[in-house]
């Protein structure tokens, strides 16, 4: 909180509140933490950051995956030639190499990000081309134990698809939808003997397939809230971060005026002395309102506090460059930090703040000069280095000498 590199520059008003829009999400990620795994949606705002986060290891894991079985694709070809007989192996033959060929392709759609609209739904098709071929290999290999071989590898692909892809629910769904139809009607088409034997075998796979599915959602869900915790900390961490610069911006404010405070002015010379080389030539000045109790105890201390307000605006609207800042010192008082500022432009600088605060017409009634004015006292540094205490008590003897000299002026 006293790091004076937090506040260069405190801008007027109160400290902006924490985004409503951050904590709103913050609201929405909490509600969901706390619903039912089974219940739990994530709307499509949160699933956009989600997939986006997911992308680029979902598109590693997808595209691997299809080398994978554009490889078991090329091993097919022998698993034809070994199983269907002779007459009719290059139907085996032309169907395994379209699936070697569709999942090259879909690898590097998928690495290539082609079709990163379509999302998971890509590997759609070559797994269901895959699943049709294969079927109609088995079926049109006219041998009960081809079938089975090929009926084993298309659900094979299936599963594995399910399993080990964490591609979206309604995608798998669609998957295994087309999976179990598939396989019901070639098994009921196929030399298979015995209806009651058929019936048993796609009862087992049906059930198996549904089991995948339902590990698949239930795999989606944790994945999701997963996502939802680390979201939450991430948010609470960037509130404590906003809180945290709020903070420091109120320790470091006057809320009268709205410029730095004293505390903030001293915590800034001492991190100057520390690293003078960067801010030498450096002048501190020393303001005060002249006449002040006056304008108080004439005007109110209501008055008097919009005549600081307005002074404080008008010095730090006056100052140049970022690195230059006024502080209120105490009271009536204020403290000006010009930075690698030599005594001719310091002096020059400061005059002309004198007269934009005399250039306000802020009646002072009963003194001298009738309107509000400042005394100024000046104090310079160069060479290696200072002393920031030294500078002040040096400043503060030099506007002793402009308020001995008549008020409303510098002195140096
Ligand atoms: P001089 O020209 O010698 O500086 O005379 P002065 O009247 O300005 O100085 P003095 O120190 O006698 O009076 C300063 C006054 O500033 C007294 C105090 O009540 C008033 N003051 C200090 N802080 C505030 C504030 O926050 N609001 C208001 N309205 N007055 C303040
Ligand atoms: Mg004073
Ligand atoms: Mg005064």
């Amino acid at each position: 909180m006293d790091d004076p590199t937090i506040l260069d520059d405190p801008s007027p008003g109160s400290p902006p509140p924490i985004s409503s829009s951050a904590s709103l999400l913050r609201d929405e990620v909490d509600a969901l933490i706390a619903t039912r795994l089974s219940r739990l949606r994530v709307p499509a705002s949160l699933r956009a950051i989600f997939n986006a986060r997911a992308a680029a290891r979902r598109r590693r894991v997808l595209s691997s995956w299809c080398n994978w079985v554009a490889g078991f694709g090329l091993i097919s070809l022998f698993i034809g030639w070994a199983s269907v007989p002779a007459g009719r192996s290059a139907f085996a033959m032309y169907s395994s190499i379209a699936v070697t060929l569709a999942f090259l392709a879909t690898a590097q759609i998928i690495r290539r990000r082609l079709l990163d609209r379509a999302g998971d739904s890509v590997i759609s098709f070559p797994v269901t081309l895959t699943l049709f071929l294969s079927l109609a290999t088995g079926y049109a290999s006219g041998e009960a134990t081809a079938f089975l071989i090929y009926m084993i590898m298309s659900m094979a692909l299936v599963w594995s698809s399910i399993t080990y892809l964490d591609i979206g629910f309604p995608v798998t769904l669609g998957i295994a939808a087309f999976a179990t139809i598939c396989v019901a009607v070639f098994t009921m088409l196929s030399v298979l003997p015995g209806m009651p034997e058929k019936l048993l075998l796609l009862v087992f796979l049906t059930v198996t397939t549904a089991g995948m599915v339902n590990a698949r959602r239930v795999q989606n869900l944790y994945a999701a809230r997963m996502f939802l915790l680390q979201l939450r900390d991430e948010l609470r961490s960037s509130e404590m971060a906003d809180l945290n610069t709020n903070l420091a911006r109120l320790a470091n404010t006057d809320r009268l005026t709205n410029v730095p405070n004293r505390h903030f002015f001293d915590a800034r010379m001492a991190a100057m002395q520390a690293n003078p080389i960067l801010y030498l030539p450096l002048a501190v000045c020393i303001i005060d309102i002249d006449n002040f109790k006056q304008l108080n105890d004439r005007l109110g201390h209501l008055e008097g506090d919009r005549c600081l307000q307005l002074v404080a605006g008008t010095l730090r609207e006056n100052l140049r460059a970022a690195s230059d800042f006024v502080a209120r010192y105490g009271g009536e008082e204020f403290v000006l930090i010009l930075t690698q500022t030599d005594v001719k432009a310091a002096t020059q600088l400061v005059e002309r703040l004198r007269k934009a605060v005399r250039a306000l017409d802020y009646g002072n009634p009963g003194t001298a000069a009738g309107y509000v004015t400042i005394s100024a006292g000046l104090a310079f540094a160069s060479g290696t280095g200072f002393d920031a205490r030294q500078l002040v008590e040096t400043a503060d003897r030099a506007l002793y000498r402009a308020k001995a000299a008549g008020r409303n002026q510098v002195c140096t």
